[in-house]
């Protein structure tokens, strides 16, 4: 098949159907993340025949699929989470989204779903994110999510790449994750499931990496933790936390702090977050940018950290905090570690954050907000 006589996304296209019944955004106190919904989606079909489809806004509501669908029974499906905030003129700010469609595009590849324009596809999520500004709650630390999914429907059992697909786009308003402020969390070290396996599908937002995670989840509840954490190989290497990249600050000898994340080994899924954060903290290392309070001796390193490094590390006091990073809870501060029977301290400062989460988050949320005057920051 020739690819290029396919249609890809074409904004102007789009045909817009108002809901006649619009609902309000309910008091913040209502909003449990990812159970409201806004008054509209956006859906553009794709054939193999014809490529992409009319983009259609529409009111909110079901998907009429075939029983016999290939995203219900092969788990042809791949999703993203980005965030649409109010900032203090009214004006609307998405971050970084051309990351998003990005990963999208390479979520798609991986399990041979359609591939599309994301410039396209963002110009759609703007008028979406617009015509149901209502919904995007302005208190601090509130939002609007936006899940963008794309869903193979081939009407046939069979796998195979399949020759119909849907993309759609809700959005979901959210409060913020530590409503109390942060809340540092225990992590279980898990040993008995893995997330991610090299040459397996880790480093995509695929559906199919995350139904797995919730028995091991409903275990390391059981036992009293927050979240897994997923380790790898006979090493134990640190990989994921739940479902965040992770941040290990060490003291360094002789002063100064090393912020080390795992690299991107096929095992890790490339976070925006992460991205921000190793940005933002290479850039105040080399005096591009520096964040205030940060420690001025500052390494970053994208490396391999052992379980045995952590716990050394832990018990001769040169760890200096472990924190998650992700576009839900942004840093979510790590207090100890379950691991092989007994817990691994990590310290938390007064207020749950520590020597570099809690200045790398003041100055990301800032430019999430738009508080922060950044590139990253999309007024749409
Ligand atoms: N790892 C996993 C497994 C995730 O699902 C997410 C959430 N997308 C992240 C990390 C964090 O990525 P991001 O910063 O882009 O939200």
């Amino acid at each position: 098949s020739s690819g290029s006589t396919l249609s890809d996304i074409n904004p102007s296209k789009l045909v817009v159907k108002r809901n006649e019944n619009p609902k309000s955004l309910p008091p913040s106190s209502q909003l449990k993340f990812g159970h409201t919904f806004s008054d509209h989606m956006l859906t553009i079909p794709w054939t193999q025949e014809s490529g992409w489809g009319t983009p259609q806004i529409q009111p909110y509501g079901p998907l009429s699929l075939e029983p016999s669908c290939t995203v219900l029974h092969y788990a042809q499906t791949i999703f993203e989470g980005m965030k649409a905030y109010k900032d203090p003129e009214g004006k609307i700010r998405m971050f970084r989204p051309d990351m998003n469609m990005k990963r999208m595009n390479t979520s798609a590849h991986r399990i041979a779903l359609p591939q599309f324009d994301g410039t396209a596809l963002f110009e759609l999520i703007k008028e979406l994110v617009r015509l149901d500004k209502n919904w995007i709650p302005t208190e601090p630390g509130h939002s609007l999510y936006v899940r963008p999914t794309l869903i193979g429907t081939q009407k046939a059992i069979g796998v195979g790449p399949p020759n119909e697909a849907l993309l759609f786009v809700i959005l979901s308003p959210a409060g913020p994750y530590y409503p109390e402020g942060f809340k540092p969390i225990a992590l279980y070290g898990t040993t008995e499931f893995v997330r991610a396996a090299p040459g397996g599908t880790g480093a995509f937002k695929l559906g199919v990496n995350y139904a797995p995670g919730i028995l091991p989840q409903k275990f390391a509840a059981k036992q009293g933790y927050a979240q897994n954490l997923w380790l790898h190989g006979p090493e134990h290497y640190l990989t994921e936390v739940g479902t965040m990249n992770l941040f290990i600050a060490f003291h360094k000898e002789g002063g100064g702090i090393e912020l080390a994340t795992p690299p991107l080994d096929g095992m890790i899924l490339p976070g925006v977050t992460r991205d921000s954060v190793l940005t933002l903290a290479r850039e105040h290392a080399a005096g591009v940018r520096p964040i205030p309070g940060l420690p001025k001796d500052l390494t970053v390193s994208e490396r391999p950290v052992t379980m045995a490094e952590v716990k050394e590390a832990s018990l001769t006091g040169k760890l200096a905090e472990l924190f998650g990073a992700g576009t839900a809870a942004v840093i979510s501060p790590v207090d100890r570690i379950g691991y092989q029977g007994e817990d691994v301290h990590i310290p938390t400062g007064k207020d749950g954050m520590g020597p570099v989460s809690r200045h790398i988050w003041t100055e990301l949320i800032g430019r999430q907000t738009g508080a922060i005057p950044s590139d990253w920051s999309v007024v749409i």
